[in-house]
């Protein structure tokens, strides 16, 4: 059967079939707002209702600039299945690059939460193409220098609850997202209504993220970023409950929060995951309901997949994925082990196995083996590419260069290697490997092993130039306990180069290692190795 493959079919089920599961929120004023998803329906038809009286055309780009809330869930649905474009606004990016975006993807209106209204007001006499502003949240007496602005409460009071939804095509866009830009500046990945319903169908899966109704879900994954991993969507698919941290972030609000809704699974990047250990390790938390964490967005060091699984009985599912693949690519669910296998947690540190419907190969990085494919021997690394139904084809504007290979591969730019099982494990992003006296040093490997410490909570390496061998490895370490070691730093810094000797060539072991209060982090919580690598050539050259 010819069956177009919307949103517009999720958002049927959201009315009909799971109409009475819940999804809680946060609040700014921080209480639990819950509601089902049939009183969602009800409000997204306000909000259908809203965008015809906002003037907006089919294919018009809506801006979102909010946290994880009710809201921009209703936002989720309404503006795609409207027939517009949702652009998922990051607020932790800079004015410069928030005006880049904005003006690139010509949005018309902008929903903003109204804890983010100074960001805004900031930069909107430079936002030429935005046409109005609705102002989020509970707040109703809020003034802003905005104009024309709405509030989005009474734009829905004035709307029906019920709505005349138009038929789309599966080939429509449905969202925009642009990439965190950790490498560079960041990039537009237009999602089609198909992309995102087989990309929604994809996380369901057992052996990928296995959503279903038994679960309550909470994407602490922005949902700024990557369409919060697709999450908002699956959830409804299944029926599974959703639970929306808002703006609180902190491990000890997240663990309140999870505990108070009974979340089954929770979704964020490792350097999140960190801290809530922490937190739940004082055994303050009733958490017999959290039964997985799902990570991805940076490696998640093999000492703490190991320490959640064996001290908190919490299980790990490592992911790997990227804007431009909607974002899943991997997961460690599917992975098979023997019980008496020693080495299970190596293998959860790996990023796992492509989630059914995408396909991975490496190729070689010399230009004679350009298009040479590489063996699954997971000795082998090579250049990462991928295909399958939600891999982007093309950056949003055509300004950007061509993507895919000539036989229609999309190139990750990491360089991983493939076990014979199908398993993938990543090197390093190609922009972050280390080349030393011409060989290469993975700082993925070198900071996970450092992580695995008992006195290390955080460490990032980055390459350093270097005269004699062109680069060398710089670590920053940050110690659990910041202020005081066990040992001195001369002492502690020789321990962690003798361990680091036991895995790894000489060559590998960094003569530099800086103990530090603090590593920046990206938008996203990833560890900003661009930043990282300015301040250490600064330095470098004096300039500090
Ligand atoms: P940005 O490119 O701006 O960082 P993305 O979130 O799209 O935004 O980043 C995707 C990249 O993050 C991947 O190409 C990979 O380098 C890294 N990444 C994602 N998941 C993992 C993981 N589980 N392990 C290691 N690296 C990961």
């Amino acid at each position: 059967m010819n069956y177009p493959l919307t949103l517009s079919a999720i958002l049927r089920r959201m009315k009909q079939a799971v109409s009475t599961r819940k999804v809680f929120t946060q609040t700014n004023q921080g209480k639990i707002h819950c509601y089902s998803y049939g009183d969602c329906y009800r409000r997204v038809c306000q909000l259908a209702h809203a965008l015809n009286r906002l003037n907006l055309k089919p294919g018009d780009r809506v801006g979102t600039l909010a946290w994880n809330t009710f809201q921009h869930f209703e936002l989720y649905f309404a503006v795609p299945c409207w027939g517009g474009v949702l652009h998922t606004l990051n607020l932790r990016l800079s004015s410069e690059q928030l005006i880049y975006m904005i003006d690139e993807a010509q949005d018309q209106v902008i929903f903003v939460d109204e804890t983010l209204l100074p960001l805004l007001e900031k930069i909107a006499p430079k936002l030429s193409s935005v046409k109005s502003y609705v102002l989020m949240g509970g707040d109703r007496s809020q003034k802003t220098t905005l104009s024309p602005v709405f509030y989005y409460e009474d734009l829905l009071e004035a709307g029906f609850d019920c709505f005349d939804w138009p038929e789309l095509h599966e080939e429509m866009a449905a969202g925009l997202c642009y990439t965190s830009g950790t490498t560079g500046h960041p990039k537009g990945v237009l999602y089609s209504h198909r992309s995102q319903y087989l990309h929604a169908m994809a996380v369901c899966l057992v052996d990928t993220l296995g959503l279903s109704a038994r679960d309550t879900v909470m994407p602490v994954v922005p949902m700024f970023h990557a369409n919060a991993w697709g999450l908002p969507y699956a959830a409804v698919l299944v029926g599974a409950q959703l639970a929306f941290p808002g703006p609180f972030l902190k491990a000890i609000d997240l663990a309140s929060f999870l505990q108070e809704v009974s979340v089954t699974v929770a979704a964020g990047v490792p350097t999140l995951w960190l801290g809530l250990f922490q937190e739940l390790k004082t055994g303050q938390y009733k958490t017999d309901h959290l039964q997985r964490l799902v990570v991805g967005g940076a490696a998640m060091p093999r000492s703490l997949i190991e320490s959640f699984e064996k001290e908190l009985g919490i299980s790990i599912i490592h992911a790997w994925g990227m804007t431009e693949l909607s974002p899943l690519g991997t997961t460690t669910a599917g992975l098979r082990f023997d019980s008496s296998d020693s080495q299970i947690y190596d293998q959860k540190a790996k990023q796992g196995l492509p989630a059914p419907g995408l396909e991975v190969r490496i190729l070689g990085d010399l230009p004679r083996d350009l298009n040479e494919e590489l063996p699954w021997d997971g000795k082998t690394p090579g250049k990462l590419q991928v295909r399958g139904p939600w891999v982007v084809s093309s950056y949003f504007q055509a300004s950007h260069p061509a993507l895919l290979t000539q036989d229609g591969w999309f190139d990750t730019g990491d360089i991983s290697t493939i076990d014979p099982q199908g398993c993938i494990h990543l090197v390093d992003r190609s922009k972050d490997l280390i080349k030393s006296g011409g060989e290469w040093i993975s700082s993925m490997a070198l900071e996970n092993a450092l992580m695995a410490h008992p006195e290390v909570m955080e460490a990032v390496v980055v390459a350093m130039p270097d005269q004699k061998w062109g680069e060398r490895p710089l670590a920053w370490v940050v110690l659990k306990n910041k202020s005081v070691s066990t040992l001195p730093v001369k002492t502690l810094k020789d321990k962690l180069q003798i361990e680091l000797s036991k895995t790894f060539a000489k060559f590998w072991i960094p003569e530099k290692i800086d103990f530090v209060q603090e590593i920046p982090k990206t938008s996203i919580g990833k560890f900003d190795k661009k930043k990282i690598r300015e301040q250490v050539l600064k330095e470098q050259t004096g300039l500090n």
